[in-house]
């Protein structure tokens, strides 16, 4: 009889979908490709000994914090989700800012299915602890449980926070959950990628995960979670010298400017455009001016309607700015959002658990084919309108 039940059960969980393992991804935001490879990531060493891990991960461009754990979790390039910036404004000039989006009922601009989505459509509990967007002020496109972000909320609180997710009873227990870091970001901009400072904020991580593995030890899931480590983007070091002054190049003009440092993007308030890019052209020293026609496909930044007409991408470790960010330049030692080939722009890409390869290394992997990857460790069929491939990622799994 109790072997029936067992079978029965094991049946009925197969045709909801609920018997998979569980799956933690994981965001270290800004934490750069080498970063573990500087001796100081015990924890990750040994993750990566009993898992899989990779060259780097490629982010998308912009190499940015919202474009890229966007891709991750809809498996899309930026003008496929519409997440072009951190912030920008659409075709009528409302300004979407994405850190506010618990705040604003405008979610129109999430063109992506984020994973929480497509495992929900497939009856299977999601729960974030933070990711950008999962916060949204639409029930509908947010997971099952989730956290209103906040910056400062202690990273022992969050350790616990996943813990408790996966202590409640088993019909209710999410199967797929989020975390994020901003500490390597944060420091990398304050103090740059080679300072003792990032060194201190890596080593941080490293033991806060190696609570969580404590965790899942204390609540006997050590041998079902599947734990993937990424993040958005990588750093590089800038310069206060390394300036380009697109305010004095275009002076005269009368333009909207969009962002500013790795990558601007500008608009004309008078239907100048072509004389703006003359101008640019003419200027074209340690940045790249392009158009929406004639910017490389490699990109995948030009076909969503809120992306302006003109589109700069600086040389690596250079600044495009305006008069306005000349004491934001004097006071930053690092940044990311340039050209994603740089390898400086790559993240990282590590992950362990029973449905993943063991001490297997792998080259790099591109961020928009973890969302196919995480479909089919749940057996479900991924959105149909994404960029990001399963061969290119598939191997890696047992
Ligand atoms: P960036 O400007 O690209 O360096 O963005 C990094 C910042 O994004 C972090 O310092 C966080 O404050 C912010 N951030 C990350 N995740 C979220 C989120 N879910 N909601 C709001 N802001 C976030
Ligand atoms: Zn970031
Ligand atoms: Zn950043």
């Amino acid at each position: 009889m109790k072997l029936l039940i067992i079978i029965i059960f094991y049946f009925t969980s197969l045709l909801f979908g609920q018997n998979q393992n569980y799956t933690i991804l994981i965001s270290f935001d800004g934490f750069r490709w080498d970063y573990s490879l500087r001796g100081i990531t015990p924890t990750i060493d040994s993750i990566k000994t009993n898992g899989v891990h990779a060259v780097s991960l490629r982010p998308v461009f912009p190499s940015k914090t919202f474009p890229n754990h966007t891709s991750i979790i809809t498996g899309m390039y930026c003008d496929s989700h519409g997440i072009i910036s951190n912030g920008f404004a659409d075709t009528s000039g409302n300004w979407n800012s994405l850190s506010n989006i618990s705040k604003t009922n405008n979610t129109d601009w999430y063109k992506g299915e984020a994973l929480w989505e497509t495992l929900k459509k497939n009856n299977i509990n999601t729960a974030c602890y933070f990711w950008p967007a999962s916060d949204m002020n639409n029930p509908e496109r947010r997971p099952d449980k989730y956290e209103l972000y906040e910056h400062k909320r202690p990273y022992e609180q969050r350790i616990e926070g996943i813990i408790n997710l996966l202590k409640l009873p088993y019909n209710e227990r999410p199967k797929f959950l989020t975390l994020y870091f901003d500490a390597t970001d944060t420091y990398g901009h304050n103090f740059g990628p080679n300072s003792d400072e990032i060194n201190y904020s890596i080593k941080r991580l490293d033991s806060l995960i190696n609570n969580l593995f404590n965790g899942f030890v204390n609540i006997n899931l050590q041998d079902s979670v599947n734990v993937i480590i990424v993040s958005d983007h990588g750093m590089t070091e800038i310069s206060p010298d390394k300036y380009i002054n697109i305010g004095h190049i275009l002076k005269g003009f009368d333009c909207i400017i969009q962002d500013y440092g790795p990558f601007m993007t500008i608009n004309s308030a008078d239907n100048n455009i072509d004389d703006i890019y003359t101008r640019l052209k003419e200027n074209e020293n340690h940045f790249k001016v392009y158009t929406k026609d004639n910017i490389p496909g490699y990109f995948h930044y030009s076909n969503d309607k809120n992306i302006y007409p003109l589109i700069l991408s600086a040389e690596l470790g250079w600044s495009l700015i305006t008069d306005k960010n000349l004491k934001w330049l004097n006071t930053t030692k690092g940044n990311h959002g340039y050209n994603n080939n740089y390898i400086d722009m790559h993240g990282t890409f590590i992950a362990a658990g029973p449905d993943f390869k063991k001490g297997y290394k792998t080259g790099t992997i591109w961020n928009i084919d973890i969302y196919p990857l995480l479909c089919k460790l749940y057996g479900i069929a991924p959105n149909k309108n994404i960029d990001g491939k399963l061969e290119r990622i598939e191997f890696i799994l047992k």
